[in-house]
C-alpha cells in the first residue's frame, strides 16, 4: 500500500511550491489508491500559528486536494520523538552537546570547507564533565553521531546523489528547548506513519543523508525519495515574495479558478512529451507520472498562469460562470446592489471573452455596477473634450431618451441615422458616447452596453458629465 504525506510548517500561508509538493504527491498517490496523510510540522513553537494551520487547510481544500488522513501535528506527538531520542542516547548512538550557542559560533568560524559540520567534542565526555555542565545550568542538545563516509540518496527525479557525511557531522537531533529538530521528527513520522514515499522539493534534498542515517540507525525502512524542482521567477532566481505575490490565497482572491490554478501547478516541473498545456483534474489524475517529472528548475510565469485561467473561463458554460462572477463581486463588494440576476447575466456575456479572472471581470464591468463611473482622465481628455463632442452627445441623449424599444439593434440604427445625419462618422459618435457611459476608451460592443445599461443610467450620465474639466 503507496502511503505519502503532506507536511507543511504552519509558519504562514499555502505557497505555490507547497502546492505544487501536495499536487504531486496527491496526483502520484490517487493513481496508486494509496494514502495521502497530512502532518502539521509545528515543533517551531514561536513561528507556528492555528491561523496558518487553518489557512494551509483552507487553500488545500479550495485546490481540491482532499487528505485520508491527518492533519496529525507534531506538538502533540513530543513523547514518542523522546522515546526514540532516548533509545538512540542508550545504543550510544546520539549524546548529549553542551556548546553554547556562542561557543557553536567560533567552531563554525573555525571549520573548514571540508568538513564544516560539528567537530563531535562532546562525543566523549567524562560523567564528571557532564555532572559540571549540568550544574552550571547548561540545557543540553541531542546530537546523532554520525558514521564517517558516503551516504548514497537513490532519488527518483535525479538518480544517485552522494553526500559526505561530513558536510553536515554529528548533527542536532533535540533542542536544547527539548523540541525534536526537523529531520529528526520528520523521519519518526514518515517511519510510523508507513510512509512508502517521500515526495518533497528540492530544498529538502541536503536534508535526505541525515534522514537515511536515522533510518538505519533506528532500523527503519527508508522510504523512496523524490525531490520535486524548485520553482524560479523570470529572473531565474527562487520564487519568493519578490516576484509578486505566492500565497494560493492571493489567487483566489484575485479570481483565479481553482482547477486553472491545479492545472497551472502541475505544469511546474511535469509534462507530457506532447507538450499539452491543458488538463482537467480526471485527465491530470491519468496522464501524471512522476517519471516525466524534470530535474531542471520551473519558471513561474503569471502571464502564462493569466492564460491558462481565461481558456478555462472560456470554457466556462454561461449560468456557472454567472455564478462564479456574481459571488465574486458580492463578496468584495460591501454593499449589496441592485440588480436582476437574468441581466447580470448578459453583462457577464459581454465580458467572457474578454476577461482572464473573475477580478478582471469586476475591474472591466465595474461601470456597470456604480453609480457613476471612474473617468479616465486621458480617455476625457483626448476624446471627451474635442470640440464639438459635447452637442453631438447632447443629441444622443435626446434621440436615446425617446427610443423604445431600447434594444441594441434600435440603439445602432439612431446612433447610425444621427451621423448621416451630422455628416460624421458613426465613430466620431460611438468613441464619445462610450467614454461618457464607462469611462474609458475600451468596453465590449457600444450598442449592448448601452442597451444594458438602460435608458435611465444612460441618460442621467450623459447629464451628469462635468464639461468644464472633465
Ligand atoms: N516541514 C517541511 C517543510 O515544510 C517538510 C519537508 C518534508 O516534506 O520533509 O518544508
Amino acid at each position: 500500500m503507496v502511503r505519502v504525506r503532506f507536511a507543511p510548517a504552519p509558519t504562514g500561508y499555502l505557497h505555490l511550491g507547497g502546492a505544487r509538493t501536495a499536487l504531486f504527491n496527491w496526483l502520484f498517490v490517487k493513481q496508486q489508491h494509496g494514502k495521502f496523510i497530512l502532518r502539521i510540522e509545528d515543533t517551531d513553537v514561536k513561528r507556528s500559528t492555528d491561523e496558518s494551520v487553518n489557512a494551509i487547510l483552507d487553500s488545500l481544500k479550495w485546490l481540491g486536494i482532499s487528505w485520508d488522513e491527518g492533519p496529525y501535528f507534531q506538538s502533540q506527538r513530543t513523547h514518542i520523538y523522546q522515546e526514540y531520542a532516548k533509545k538512540l542516547l542508550q545504543d550510544n548512538q546520539a549524546y548529549y552537546c553542551y556548546c553554547s550557542p556562542s561557543e557553536l559560533e567560533i567552531l563554525r568560524k573555525k571549520a573548514t570547507g571540508e568538513a564544516p559540520g560539528y567537530d563531535g567534542r562532546c562525543r566523549n565526555l567524562s560523567p564528571t564533565q557532564r555532572q559540571e555542565y549540568e550544574s552550571s545550568g547548561r540545557k543540553p542538545t541531542i546530537r546523532f553521531k554520525s558514521p564517517s563516509g558516503l551516504t548514497q540518496v537513490n532519488d527518483l527525479i535525479r538518480g544517485k546523489v552522494s553526500f559526505d557525511n561530513a558536510l553536515f557531522g554529528d548533527f542536532i537531533i533535540f533542542k536544547s528547548d527539548g523540541m525534536p529538530t526537523y529531520n529528526f521528527a520528520c523521519i519518526i513520522d514518515d517511519a510510523l506513519m508507513g510512509i512508502t514515499h517521500v515526495i518533497r522539493g528540492e530544498d529538502h534534498i541536503s536534508n535526505t543523508p541525515r534522514q537515511i542515517l536515522l533510518y538505519q540507525a533506528l532500523g527503519f525502512k527508508i522510504p523512496v525519495f523524490a525531490h520535486l524542482p524548485l520553482i524560479l521567477g523570470l529572473d531565474k532566481t527562487p520564487l519568493s515574495k519578490r516576484h509578486g505575490d505566492v500565497a494560493i490565497e492571493h489567487y483566489r482572491q484575485e479570481g483565479y479558478l481553482p482547477e486553472a490554478l491545479m492545472n497551472y501547478l502541475a505544469l511546474l516541473g511535469w509534462s507530457t512529451s506532447q507538450s499539452q498545456q491543458i488538463f482537467s483534474k480526471e485527465e491530470l489524475l491519468i496522464k501524471f507520472s512522476i517519471d516525466r517529472v524534470s530535474k531542471n528548475p520551473a519558471i513561474f510565469d503569471l502571464e502564462k498562469l493569466r492564460w491558462l485561467n481565461g481558456e478555462y473561463i472560456r470554457e466556462l458554460d454561461i449560468d456557472s460562470l454567472t455564478g462564479l462572477c456574481w459571488e465574486y463581486l458580492n463578496k468584495i463588494r460591501n454593499s449589496k446592489f441592485e440588480i436582476r440576476i437574468l441581466k447580470f447575466k448578459e453583462i457577464v456575456k459581454l465580458f467572457q471573452e474578454r476577461i482572464k479572472t473573475l477580478s478582471d471581470f469586476v475591474k472591466q464591468a465595474e461601470f456597470f455596477f456604480v453609480n457613476s463611473p471612474k473617468y479616465h482622465p486621458s480617455a476625457v481628455e483626448q476624446i471627451l473634450m474635442k470640440d464639438g463632442v459635447r452637442q453631438i452627445l447632447e443629441q444622443v441623449k435626446d434621440r436615446l431618451v425617446q427610443l423604445e424599444p431600447f434594444d441594441t439593434n434600435s440603439i445602432e440604427k439612431t446612433i447610425r441615422e444621427l451621423a448621416d445625419q451630422l455628416k460624421i462618422k458613426a465613430s466620431d459618435i460611438i468613441h464619445p458616447l462610450r467614454v461618457a457611459l464607462t469611462g474609458d476608451k475600451v468596453s465590449p460592443g457600444l450598442f449592448e452596453v448601452v442597451a444594458l445599461l438602460g435608458k435611465e443610467k444612460v441618460q442621467e450620465r450623459l447629464i451628469k458629465i462635468r464639461w468644464e474639466n472633465g
